[in-house]
This record gives structure tokens, C-alpha cells and sequence, in this order.
């Protein structure tokens, strides 16, 4: 099959590789319909992410038709089935996993112990995220093989298109997420740093939980022309305002009482990021030339309220403001999304027309053209938010 490979830092290509095989009774085989780009892959691209080796099939926002299962396989799947698939491997028995902390399943990372040694913490295994996540291929391809497929893999009815469902499998639960996370009381205001593909989901979950206001920071015009058309929310261009300061302007003084870090690592901050614990402690000492959103979220926020921060970090960041957090009661939630927890209560929603993912997708491009669509998006190219990809 085909497949999109991690072949050296910045560096990808479209290869021939062997198919994906049954390896444990609760595997199942899926032939990918369509699959996407998402932004941590750019962390895993440019090596931030380490242990990443030349070969393997980067992609964990997938979804596709079963062509094979294994014996084990507890219920509901058959062969032909349509399912998009959550992004965290999980094994739906472990303690994290019964307490519907899927991104956490103890059983689901085989180099658990070294990811624990290299950056002082171990997630669960995550389809195509480097081997300190357990090493699993990929969706960027044209099969891929789905352990615990029972609890991972979301039956689709034929009716719903590809497109409103696909997200079902990462960025929809993560915008949603990171919303809940917020624990929005009626009349709220929540802000939102970073207007991709999460922070846009996470504006249009907030208001679904019932914000009166959504106030969406990024710097480039495209996105907040967009998240402002397809949700409803405010924007603020960092570029050309000092976020804090419009924040409090627009709330009367006080802060908005929920702030979203969609952003993570970026820029210098990325290699702040990771590598090992050593490496990681110096490259903390960067200084970046951005604003830093976490920072800034809670800086801004308000008087007892809750920074939520679904950004992805690894390793260590510098000056986080304790005594702002401390003093002003602040929560702090976070977390790789618990996917398979929201799948069907969102299914639900999409299907009611509550919420409708699709507005995400800027480009559709072939397999072939992977290396070309992480380059648009990677670069802000053509007003680029979504690539799906369709094998
Ligand atoms: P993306 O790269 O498309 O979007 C990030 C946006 O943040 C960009 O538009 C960028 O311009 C903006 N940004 C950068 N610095 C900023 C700042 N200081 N203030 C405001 N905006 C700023 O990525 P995405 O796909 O939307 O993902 C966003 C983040 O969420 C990434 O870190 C990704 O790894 C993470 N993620 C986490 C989970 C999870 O389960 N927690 C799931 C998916 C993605
Ligand atoms: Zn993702
Ligand atoms: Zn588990």
C-alpha cells in the first residue's frame, strides 16, 4: 500500500510499504476513505516530537471502511462496517480507561517506560506519534491497522458524508473538550488563543455550551475571518493589539472567565519543548519573540476563573506567572482529549445539526500530494486550515 512516511526532520514522502497486518484478536483492518492533517503533526514533522524514525506513517485523524478482524473483537463490528476512529489508543479495561481517561490507557503504550524517562510522563499510545507513544503506524495511508478496535472505532450510518464525521476522530472532541473544560455557566465569556482547527471548534463548542461571548486571538486575518463567519465569535490580531490589555477593554475590566490555550508549543517555544529531560530544561531558558499564549491566558483571565489548555506541550515552559495563578484562585485543566468519550454524545449532535465540523476543511488533496498539503498548512498558504486527504 501506500502510505505518507516520517523520513528525516522536515522531510516526508509518499512510499510503497507492506500492508497493515492482524497482530492481537481485538485489531481490526481498516481501508482508509479519508484522513487529515492535524497541527501536532507539525510537531512530529519538524522533530520536536523525538523518536521519530525514518519509515513510519505519520496521520491519527482517520476514518474508513473494516476489511478484516480479529477473533477477539468484543462487539457491535462487522467487516464493511464505515468507522472513524479516536486518536488515542485504548483499552477501554485499565483504571484511566474505565474512568473515561482514554488518552491515559495504561495498556496501550508499549515504550511507556522510556516515554516516562524522556520526558517525565507517559500517555497512552497514539496512532502515528513517534515511538515514545508506542510506535502504532499511521492513518496517512491506505490501510492501517486499529488495536482495540471496540472501543476506538465509531460505527458511521451511510448517511452522514466523510467530511462532517472525520473530525469526530481528534480535532471535534478536543474543541469540545476544551470548552467543557471551561465549565461554562450561562452568559460566560470565553477566549480562545489560536484560530486553527482546534481553537475554530473550541469557539463553536463554547457557544454550544451556552457562552454569550467567544473572543478568538491569532495573527492571521484568514483565520479570524473565519472563525468570526462560521461561529459567531470576536477576534483580536495579536499583531496589532496587546491581548491582555483588549481583553480587558472587552469585558468590562474583568477578564474573560475562560481561556483556551489552542496554540502549544510554537515557534521558539517549540524547542522549549522536548527532547529529553536536560535538553528540554536549557531550551527552556529561550526567550521567543511571540507573545506566549499560556502566559498570557492566564494573565488575562479573570478572578477565579478557568484556564483550559489543550495546546500541545512536551517537556518544560519557562515563567509560568505562579503567583498570578495562586493569588487569584485560578483552575488550570488540561489534557490530550479523552476521544473516545465524546464520539457518540457528538455523533449525536452532528446528526441533530447542532454542530457541523466541515466548515474546518480548506483543502481535499490526494495521498500522493500529503508532502505538498503539510507544506500549505505548515506555511498558512492559501488561506490553509484543514487538509483532508483522501487515499
Ligand atoms: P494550528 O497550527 O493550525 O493552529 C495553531 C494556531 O495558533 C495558528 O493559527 C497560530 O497562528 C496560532 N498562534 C500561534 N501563537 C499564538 C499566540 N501567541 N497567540 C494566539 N495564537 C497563536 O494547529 P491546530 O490543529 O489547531 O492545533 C492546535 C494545538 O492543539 C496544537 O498544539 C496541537 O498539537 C494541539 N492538539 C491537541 C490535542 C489534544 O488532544 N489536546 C488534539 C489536537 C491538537
Ligand atoms: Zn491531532
Ligand atoms: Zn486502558
Amino acid at each position: 500500500m501506500k502510505a505518507n512516511c516520517w523520513i528525516a526532520p522536515n522531510s516526508l514522502a509518499v512510499e510503497d510499504v507492506p500492508d497493515p497486518q492482524i497482530l492481537n484478536p481485538r485489531d481490526a483492518i481498516l481501508r482508509i476513505t479519508s484522513s487529515a492533517i492535524c497541527g501536532s503533526d507539525l510537531h512530529l514533522l519538524n522533530g520536536f516530537i523525538p523518536a521519530m524514525r525514518k519509515g513510519d506513517i505519520l496521520g491519527h485523524e482517520f476514518m474508513g471502511e473494516i476489511v478484516e478482524l480479529g477473533q477477539g473483537v468484543r462487539d457491535g463490528l462487522s467487516v464493511g462496517d464505515r468507522v472513524v476512529v479516536g486518536f488515542p489508543i485504548a483499552c477501554g479495561d485499565c483504571i484511566s480507561c474505565q474512568r473515561g481517561l482514554y488518552s491515559i490507557c495504561e495498556n496501550s503504550n508499549p515504550n511507556a517506560a522510556i516515554a516516562e524517562a524522556a520526558m517525565g510522563h507517559s500517555p497512552a499510545g497514539i496512532f502515528g506519534y513517534s515511538h515514545l507513544l508506542g510506535g502504532y503506524a499511521g492513518g496517512q495511508a491506505q490501510y492501517v491497522r486499529v488495536p482495540f478496535a471496540d472501543v476506538g472505532a465509531l460505527k458511521i450510518e451511510d448517511d452522514l458524508p466523510d467530511e462532517q464525521v472525520l473530525f469526530l476522530s481528534d480535532v471535534l472532541p478536543t474543541g469540545y473538550m476544551a470548552a467543557e473544560m471551561c465549565d461554562i455557566k450561562r452568559g460566560d465569556i470565553i477566549a480562545i488563543w489560536g484560530a486553527g482547527p482546534v481553537g475554530q471548534l473550541a469557539a463553536a463548542s463554547a457557544f454550544l455550551l451556552g457562552a454569550e461571548r467567544v473572543i478568538v486571538i491569532d495573527r492571521y486575518p484568514y483565520r479570524l475571518r473565519m472563525v468570526r463567519e462560521n461561529t459567531g465569535a470576536e477576534t483580536i490580531n495579536y499583531e496589532e493589539s496587546d491581548v491582555p490589555d483588549a481583553l480587558r477593554e472587552m469585558t468590562a475590566g474583568r477578564g474573560p472567565d475562560g481561556c483556551i490555550d489552542a496554540v502549544g508549543m510554537e515557534g521558539h517555544h517549540a524547542s522549549a519543548a522536548l527532547h529529553a529531560y536536560d535538553r528540554a530544561k536549557q531550551a527552556a531558558k529561550v526567550e521567543t519573540d511571540r507573545p506566549h499564549a499560556l502566559r498570557e491566558a492566564v494573565l488575562a483571565c479573570r478572578n477565579g476563573g478557568t484556564i483550559s489548555a489543550v495546546g500541545a506541550y512536551g517537556g518544560f515552559i519557562d515563567k509560568f506567572p505562579m503567583g498570578s495563578f495562586m493569588n487569584r484562585s485560578l483552575t488550570m485543566r488540561s489534557g490530550q482529549a479523552h476521544v473516545q468519550r465524546y464520539m457518540r454524545p457528538l455523533l449525536e449532535r452532528i446528526r441533530k445539526g447542532e454542530i457541523d465540523p466541515s466548515f474546518i476543511i480548506t483543502h481535499t488533496m490526494r495521498l500522493d500530494d500529503t508532502p505538498q498539503g503539510y507544506d500549505i498548512f505548515k506555511s498558512k498558504q492559501e488561506d490553509c486550515v484543514k487538509v483532508v486527504l483522501k487515499p
